[in-house]
């Protein structure tokens, strides 16, 4: 069998090696496979259906907003990416570069879009010409391209999905409240919807995006301890629309550039739901991201196995037509048993058994995939406990992910302090920063923790600087990061 083929039959233990864990989950429960392309995977049917649920879901609050959908071009001319001076730093690095086609030299080379803001920009410059024509609000669903130079499936990948959003404003007070909305979209979504805590704040100048003026992000916290920034949504002033001359005719017929927004999650998200719930067992996902939510699993001898099963085809209608995503499992060529582990693997929230025994007694038995308890229910009543264990699932996911944040969430004065808590447990660190990229960066040199973010909520002001003992100008969240 070559290497590729073989499957993977355990699962390391999280204690052991949390990076082996990873991928053992993500390929034992068929989410991906690694492309021949460098840093570029293939979204499989089972990992792919997540990134629907999300998307539906977030598609959904987009619109309710306002926003609309439209898709711009993959290629962007290189001299756009000059235009604006720090994009093009930011970005120049990552980019990869088309050339050539169809056997001919391009006039111009054309990168593989990173982000869309500057062709966006372009195209927004020609729409835009009157305060009537504001606001404008555009969210893009598509692939983008950054060539990294260390890659994890779905956390950090060369080309990967996601949304950008894109908005002009006629003011910066209207294009702030837009950057802060969305911002809180993505807080809502990610922990109503995904189970996961995050800490919500700005990033530091030197964290920032490249041309914003001010981004600010969702930082969720992995089961070793490590972030993920799960989100971010950029105030880009009027950057962008000065470097694409997006002008408008104002209100007093003067001109005027128009103050501008992007935002985006990624792929990415699907790597933090796993880091952030999974267990030795396998994936947990939370129930309203789960393709599938309950799983059948008739049990019972062959001479049975009609009844059984024609009951189950039943209580399973009944779901479906109550909203719930269930699916039955009926093969026989693999045991009960044999299959209460596969869904476990695959984090199926809730696995309903039925054998003739629950038939004599008209229940059946549910068991919940984070706790292991075991219900038995009448069948008349399985519509009603389905959906209350669904939504206990849910919270009872949220709160122990937030318990364990809360655990590994310390507060220090100093770096030595910082470094002793980064060697031995990890997590986040609360300290006061004076607001130099020195410091900050001597944070990284000497513990290997980078800011997160300067969180919106502080509950706790720092005096000092961490390192240099001036006064603080923020308080802010450092931690190792994926
Ligand atoms: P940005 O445009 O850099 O603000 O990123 C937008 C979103 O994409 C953020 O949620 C990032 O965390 C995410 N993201 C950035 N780079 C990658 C990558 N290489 N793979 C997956 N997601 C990414």
């Amino acid at each position: 069998m070559s290497k590729d083929k073989k499957m993977v039959r355990e699962i390391t233990p999280q204690q052991e090696d949390f990076s082996r864990w990873y991928i053992d989950v993500i390929k034992k429960a068929d989410l991906m496979d690694y492309s021949p392309v460098r840093g570029c995977i293939v979204f499989k049917p089972e990992g792919f259906e997540i990134w629907e649920m999300m998307q539906k879901e977030l598609d959904s609050k987009f619109k309710e907003t306002g926003h609309r959908n439209a898709y711009f071009p993959l290629f962007i001319p290189e001299s756009f990416f000059q235009k604006e001076k720090e994009h093009v730093e930011g970005f120049n690095p990552e980019l990869p570069w088309v050339t050539e086609a169809a056997g001919e030299q391009l006039e111009e080379r054309l990168a593989i879009r990173p982000t869309s803001e500057t062709m966006i920009g372009h195209m927004y410059s020609k729409w835009i010409q009157s305060y009537r024509d504001l606001p404008v609000l555009i969210n893009q669903w598509a692939n983008v391209v950054r060539w990294e130079k260390r890659t994890l499936p779905f956390l950090r990948t060369s080309e990967f999905l996601w949304q950008e959003g894109h908005t002009a404003h006629e003011t910066e007070e209207e294009a702030r409240a837009e950057t802060m909305q969305m911002l809180d979209i993505y807080r809502e979504f990610v922990e109503d919807f995904l189970s996961i805590p995050v800490i919500v704040g700005q990033k530091t100048p030197s964290e920032k995006f490249a041309g914003a003026i001010d981004t600010f992000s969702i930082e969720a916290m992995m089961k070793d301890g490590k972030a993920v920034q799960a989100g971010t949504s950029h105030y880009l002033g009027t950057n962008f629309s000065k470097a694409f001359d997006i002008q408008y005719l104002d209100r007093d017929n003067k001109q005027q550039y128009a103050y501008t927004t992007s935002w985006g999650v990624s792929t990415r998200l699907i790597g933090a739901m796993i880091m952030v719930h999974g267990d030795d067992k396998g994936l947990v996902v939370p129930p309203k991201v789960a393709p599938t939510q309950v799983i059948i699993i008739p049990i019972g001898p062959a001479s049975k196995r009609e009844e059984v099963t024609n009951k189950s085809m039943e209580l399973m209608n009944g779901l479906k037509q109550s909203g719930v995503r269930v699916r039955m499992d009926t093969r026989t060529d693999q045991s009960p048993g044999w299959k209460f582990n596969e869904y476990e693997m695959r984090g199926v929230p809730i696995r309903i058994e039925l054998g003739p025994r629950d038939m004599e007694k008209g229940q059946v038995v549910l068991v919940s995939r984070i706790s292991g308890e075991k219900k038995f229910v009448p069948q008349d009543q399985l519509n009603e406990e389905v959906s209350k264990m669904l939504d206990e699932i849910q919270k009872q996911m949220y709160d122990n992910a937030k318990s364990f944040m809360n655990s590994h969430f310390n507060s220090v004065e100093t770096i030595d302090e910082m470094k002793a808590i980064m060697e031995k447990q990890r997590g986040f660190v609360l300290a006061g920063w004076c607001g130099s990229e020195v410091c900050e960066h001597q944070v990284k040199e000497e513990t290997g923790a980078t800011s997160r973010n300067i969180p919106t909520v502080v509950t706790e002001h720092k005096g000092k600087c961490l390192v240099c003992e001036e006064p603080a100008k923020h308080t802010v969240v450092f931690g190792k990061s994926y």
